[in-house]
């Protein structure tokens, strides 16, 4: 049985024709530089993740790249972010000619450590940083009760990196009220990714970033437009980072299945943790299964779960690179996020020596496996009967 890591194909059956008519209404609209899908996308989306503001950009990497760059952050400037994650994270602090500062990983979550952030902005370096990136990775919120209090006292915003997070939900304390908020809307922005991977892909690049803040979406919206207002008069320089109509228009005919999408990745994890349960890789210490971290449930009576989207299902194994071979030589996709962390690529060599050591065992240990949601549960008892038999 062959199982791949991601099979778009199954959700094209049933999308299909709305998508190729939502690209045929562009087509014939002649609108193909922002225009009413992009804005009607931004309202929906700043809806879906209650926010007030939503501004569409070309990708995920741009959304992060934008936010710094309304900031001011540039030369001489510093910025915390996590030392596992896409290399999107990292490049562009320093596109903008920051540095980055990093901030070693929780071991269960594989999330940034607020303790190391506490770390950072006590010492020295502390002084020069200008943001602080945290980024939710594979689809779980990171501990952003911590992160948004420390950026608080010393002043810093949070841009959150919720490119593979949206819709994701993180039981916030806020004056000892927990508070159910959605990744993307606890900093001051959140940057999205629509890459055609993530639970919300479109049918080629895009993002967006979404923020409370009126006057930075105002200057957002500058920003993605070369910094123009009115046309051809320019108080600040941006670039060219709008959406493409044609990727708003697809992306609003996939979002009405966002949650249900989210909530058969959810049970397919559930489904794999039975599964694992019932073999003896998890006493035998083979395999540590995805942690699902910071759930207040029990203090708000069963209404406060940090909810994982799944955009990965990641194991933590013994002879990880041994169990890709043999999960791939035997027709299971999988891939590893990511063989080398940010601290450790060879761009950064310039820059000095970090260490990072959660990151870097995380890179040697993690393995993600098929998770999409029309995976079927003979896929699953199949993908788990190999990694028996891998270890056995
Ligand atoms: C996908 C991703 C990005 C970049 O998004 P693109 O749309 O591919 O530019 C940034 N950060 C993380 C964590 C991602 O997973």
């Amino acid at each position: 049985m062959k199982v791949p890591l991601l099979d778009l194909h199954a959700q094209l059956q049933y999308l299909q024709d709305d998508l190729i008519s939502a690209v045929t209404r562009v087509v014939k609209s002649t609108r193909y530089i922002q225009g009413p899908e992009v804005s009607a996308l931004e309202e929906e989306i700043a809806n879906y993740c209650s926010v007030g503001y939503g501004v569409g950009v070309s990708s995920g990497t741009d959304a992060l790249l934008i936010s710094l760059m309304a900031l001011g952050v540039g030369q001489g400037d510093r910025v915390i972010t996590s030392p596992y994650s896409f290399f999107a994270t990292m490049g562009v602090i320093l596109r903008v000619g920051a540095v980055p500062v990093f901030a070693d990983i929780d071991s269960k979550s594989f999330n940034i450590d607020p303790s190391k952030v506490a770390d950072i902005l006590n010492s020295d370096r502390g002084k020069t940083v200008k943001a602080v990136i945290p980024v939710h990775l594979y689809g779980q919120c990171a501990d952003m009760t911590e992160i948004i209090g420390l950026a608080a006292e010393y002043d810093i915003p949070v841009i959150e990196d919720a490119a593979q997070a949206i819709g994701a939900k993180y039981p916030f304390v806020n004056n000892s009220t927990v508070i159910q908020k959605s990744a993307g809307s606890m900093g001051l922005c959140g940057c999205f990714s629509f890459f055609p991977s993530k639970n919300l892909g479109g049918i080629g690049d895009g993002g967006m970033v979404i923020t409370e803040d009126r006057e930075f979406a105002e200057k957002l919206i500058l920003m993605r437009n070369h910094g123009a207002h009115p046309k051809y008069f320019h108080k600040m320089i941006g670039g060219n980072f709008r959406l493409d109509p044609i990727q708003a228009a697809a992306l609003r005919v996939k979002l009405p299945y966002l949650n249900g999408w989210h909530k058969k990745r959810a049970e397919n994890a559930t489904h794999y943790n039975t599964l694992f349960a019932e073999t003896s890789l998890l006493e035998n210490e083979k395999i540590v299964l995805p942690f699902s971290v910071y759930d207040r449930d029990e203090e708000s009576g069963g209404n406060h779960k940090n909810h994982h989207i799944y955009n990965q299902y990641v194991l933590r194994v013994k002879r990880r690179d041994e169990l890709r071979d043999w999960l791939l030589t035997n027709d299971i996709g999988c891939e590893i996020y990511y063989p080398v962390p940010l601290h450790q690529q060879e761009c950064l060599k310039d820059y000095g020596k970090f260490s990072c050591p959660q990151a870097e065992k995380a890179a040697r240990e993690t393995i993600a496996l098929p998770i999409y949601p029309e995976l079927t549960p003979s896929m699953q008892t199949h993908v788990v009967e190999k990694i028996v038999e891998f270890y056995n």
